[in-house]
């Protein structure tokens, strides 16, 4: 930056060159881990640093998190949302979007309901380029709070016209129900017909819409080019790119670490999507904003899921060592990596369980002593079984909801949990584990089991909000001794969230220490300004 200054100083090089980012920052990158709190960093970096079989052991055992951290500036930032102690994501996301507190569940308006300008609609003023990419739905609400005003997150529909009058260049992600017209559901359609051949029949043609609205065909006429799958991802070639990969949200952490090197997967990673947006938003000789979620962490948190949380923060971690592997050698940008909340309150945790064996040491202090812990401290292989499940919760549920009524047994439970996760449970476990307030089971020996037995739903079924998919949260509960694991809610904490911010040290220092939400946007704008 200083030698740019000098240069234009003794005219060497033409001002319109840098005129467009002299004195700021061009290109300003925000990677968003839904749900990403500490305890998910802690999840990672065991990982990492501990499983016998990491995929990091090629790495010298080190996160490109953890690189970004050391190499930038390390903060905590709160992320309560107006008058509450706990935040949502669109609170949170309308926040460090505009540096304006917000109430619960707002998008894109502040406290008393104003609309807030966003960093993106600042960036996109400044004749910036664009770019919201998630693995959610493009009109969830971390995307939203960047690029949509809306007295309620649940209005996706409204939020994708929103993105399309704010005109950003690039959105990736999954959500296609939200741009598709009503009549779409109607499978002997034309429209049913023209959306499966535009999509190779690769994702689910269901909308949500209540009206007969096309926003593809009002994206295409707006300059965007469509895709819907990887094949079609990687072939475009315009400055304006709309690309909707699925019904819902695109692959979960799980499914790209299984399909990663398949070369017939039609569903973009969060990584190849990521790639893709940079190529297109770095042409713009003004710079660029772009926010990248990676946001089924959240996902995974609130199903108390912890293989799936694993491998959607290996997902985090891709990204952002791709991301920081691009602006390694520039002086222009900066990479903000933070979260808008904690979820699930989760930690390994050690236990009475499973006590280890006692074993000699070697060491003179305890010459003639066993060493042998009082409490089983949990031990690094459970971090390899952790990492070879191979579906989430919510997976293993849908197969198991897809059987026969009759056949939705605890036993049949107990084998679609065993064949796709190394913490077996019993038939009895699974009979708790599907002891909801909805369900009531008979097993035998036992008699009829509901919530009423189990006191776990009983004592904290206020925190366990999501009707039928308590169950993810019991199974979670059932395994938790076997790879000491505990987890303290089915919904958001309001534990403080790491920030790193790499990038121009006069920008990053002010990242250090505690902050809020609002607090980094507004040195995000200012810093493009
Ligand atoms: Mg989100
Ligand atoms: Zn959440």
């Amino acid at each position: 930056m200083i030698l740019r200054k000098v240069a234009m100083l003794i005219g060497v090089v033409a001002l319109s060159v840098t005129s467009a980012y002299a004195g700021g920052i061009k290109n300003i990158i925000v990677v968003i881990g839904d749900g990403m709190g500490p305890q998910q960093i802690g999840l990672l970096n065991s990982y990492v640093k501990h499983a016998p079989n990491s995929i990091y052991k090629d790495k010298n055992r080190r996160s490109a998190w953890e690189s970004l951290s050391k190499d930038g500036v390390l903060g905590l930032a709160y992320t309560d949302a107006a008058n509450v102690l706990v935040t949502d994501s669109a609170a949170s996301a309308t926040q460090f979007a505009s540096g304006k507190m917000s109430g619960s569940e707002m998008i894109g308006a502040d406290v008393d309901g104003h609309r807030t300008e966003t960093v993106l609609e600042i960036a996109a003023k400044m004749g910036k380029s664009t770019g919201l990419i998630t693995d959610t739905r493009v009109t969830h609400a971390t995307p939203a709070g960047f690029a949509a005003h809306q007295t309620h997150r649940s209005k996706e529909n409204e939020i994708a016209l929103d993105m399309l009058s704010n005109k950003v260049d690039v959105l990736l992600g999954g959500g296609l129900r939200h741009w598709i017209p009503k009549g779409a559901n109607d499978k002997s359609s034309n429209i049913h017909a023209q959306l499966t051949d535009m999509t190779d029949g690769v994702v689910r043609i269901k909308s949500k819409r209540k009206d007969e609205r096309n926003l593809l065909d009002e994206a295409q006429a707006k300059g965007y080019q469509l895709a819907f799958t990887k094949e079609q991802l990687n072939a475009s070639a315009g400055d304006k790119l709309l690309g909707l990969f699925s019904y819902s949200q695109t692959l979960n952490g799980i499914e790209e670490s299984m399909t990663s090197k398949n070369v017939d997967r039609t569903v973009p990673t969060l990584r190849e999507m990521t790639e893709k947006a940079v190529s297109i938003l770095e042409r713009n000789d003004e710079g660029f904003f772009m926010m990248v979620e990676s946001g089924l962490i959240d996902w995974a948190a609130h199903d108390n899921d912890t293989g799936y949380m694993l491998h959607e923060m290996l997902k985090m971690d891709g990204v952002v060592e791709y991301l920081y592997d691009w602006a390694k050698d520039r002086d222009d940008t900066l990479i903000i990596v933070t979260a808008d909340h904690e979820t699930g309150g989760f930690g390994f945790s050690y236990s009475r369980s499973n006590l280890p064996e006692g074993r000699d040491l070697p060491g003179e202090v305890f010459e003639g002593s066993t060493f042998k812990p009082n409490y089983n401290f949990g031990s690094y292989e459970t971090l390899d079984k952790i990492y070879q499940q191979t579906a989430s919760y919510a997976d293993i549920f849908s197969l198991f909801d897809a059987l026969p009524v009759v056949e939705q047994t605890p036993a049949a439970l107990a084998i679609l949990v065993n064949s796709h996760t190394r913490f077996a449970i019993t038939e009895a476990e699974a009979a708790r584990v599907l002891e909801t307030e909805d369900n009531e089971y008979f097993v035998e020996g036992h008699g009829y089991l509901s919530a009423k037995t189990f006191p776990k739903v009983n004592e904290f079924k206020e925190f366990f909000v999501y009707g039928n998919e308590v169950r993810h949260n019991l199974l979670a509960s059932v395994v938790g001794k076997q790879q000491n694991t505990v987890w303290a809610t089915g919904t958001h904490t309001n534990t403080p969230v790491p920030i790193v911010a790499w990038g121009p040290e006069s920008v990053t220092s002010q990242f250090n220490g505690l902050i809020h939400t609002t607090d980094w946007a507004k040195f995000a704008i200012q810093a493009m300004q």
